[in-house]
């Protein structure tokens, strides 16, 4: 077991924590990028990417890349297979970042862009057509199916309004919720039976995703009173039934939203000073790769001001009043 020092330790290597280590890198920080897998983060779970300014088209696994190339020319740091385990603020002001293998990371600044995971159905399927139907972010991939047949599971307020924004494309949504009311505050839930190209499907369940030649066609599903099963025709399924953020690292009191993500000040600092979030695991209108990297250019840039401050014995700047989202 070693103990390593930096002056900024970021936890994750998604498009947040590689454009926050870019940055760190610049300004010529002692910095290092943690990752408990490979450098991607829900890139690599993305076929194509069509609203990255500046790529029309462009394969989530080559964003990823580019990404990490670009991070790494200006001097970030990335350590692959390095999944942490604990972030804890000690008595001195230092984190000390705990990973599996036992190292401890010191530093006055963390970055946390440890991202989120959106809940599966765990449904068979679900895997196999990935990205070939199956869908778990709607302003994502909503515009491949226009015109088509699609559904969305949940009942919470992001599958209600999220079906209502996938009607701009889809011809058909089916909304299929497993309770016989949703959850969703009334007015989202007012849209929903307002809009004509709704169809709600109540206590029902998906039991299967089932396709052809590589694509959903349709899915198989069940009504919880009667046990009865059927299939719904369906060429996209869009899949709202939760989001964890992955906090779980953070040890002590951090301010949250309901939802579990962190709350941030406009420098993306936590209610913790020294701790910045960037990225999906921050509360946020929004969750897309300019949101992630717009947070983690302002979190490194505030990294570096907390840094500077810190050394010239000034006070270090403190997090700001918080402003929580609208919706998480
Ligand atoms: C299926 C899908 C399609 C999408 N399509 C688009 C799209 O077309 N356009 C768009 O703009 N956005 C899209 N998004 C959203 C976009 O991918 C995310 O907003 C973006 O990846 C967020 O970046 P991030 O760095 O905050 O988090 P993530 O990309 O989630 O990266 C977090 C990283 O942290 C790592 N990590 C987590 N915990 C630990 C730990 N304990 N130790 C070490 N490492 C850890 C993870 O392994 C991961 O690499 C899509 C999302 C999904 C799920």
């Amino acid at each position: 077991m070693a103990t390593h020092e930096y002056e900024v330790v970021i936890v994750g290597a998604g498009p947040a924590g590689m454009c926050a280590g870019l940055y760190a890198g610049r300004s010529m920080l002692r910095a290092v990028v943690l990752e408990r897998g490979f450098p991607g983060g829900e890139l690599l779970n993305t076929e194509v990417i069509e609203d990255y300014i500046g790529f029309e088209h462009v394969l989530g696994h080559d964003l990823a890349a580019k990404f990490q190339g670009h991070a790494e020319k200006f001097g970030a740091e990335i350590r692959t297979s390095t999944p942490v385990q604990q972030v804890e603020k000690r008595a001195d002001g230092l984190f000390e970042t705990t990973v599996e293998s036992g190292d401890v990371y010191l530093s006055p600044t963390v970055i946390v862009t440890a991202g989120g995971t959106p809940i599966k159905l765990e449904v068979p399927g679900e895997i196999t057509y990935a990205g070939k139907g199956v869908s778990y972010c709607a302003i994502c991939d909503g515009a491949f199916y226009r015109g088509h047949t699609i559904m969305v599971v949940g009942g919470g307020d992001a599958a209600c309004e999220e079906a209502d924004f996938l009607t701009r494309y889809a011809e058909k949504v089916f909304l299929v919720h497993r309770r016989d009311s949703f959850r969703a505050s009334k007015i989202v839930q007012q849209r929903v039976f307002a809009n004509p190209k709704i169809e709600v499907v109540f206590d029902t369940v998906v039991d299967e995703i089932v396709g052809a030649d590589g694509l959903m066609t349709h899915a198989r599903i069940r009504h919880t009173g009667t046990g009865a099963a059927s299939d719904l025709v369906a060429t996209g399924i869009f899949i709202f039934v939760g989001f964890t953020p992955n906090t779980g690292i953070l040890r002590g009191h951090f301010a949250h939203d309901a939802s579990g993500y962190l709350i941030t000040d406009s420098n993306m600092q936590t209610s913790i000073p020294g701790l910045f979030a960037a990225g999906d695991v921050r509360a946020q209108l929004t969750r897309q790769v300019t949101t992630a990297v717009g947070d983690a250019t302002t979190a490194a840039i505030a990294v570096e001001k907390f840094l500077t401050a810190r050394k010239s014995g000034s006070p270090a700047p403190q997090p700001q009043p918080m402003l929580v989202p609208g919706r998480g």
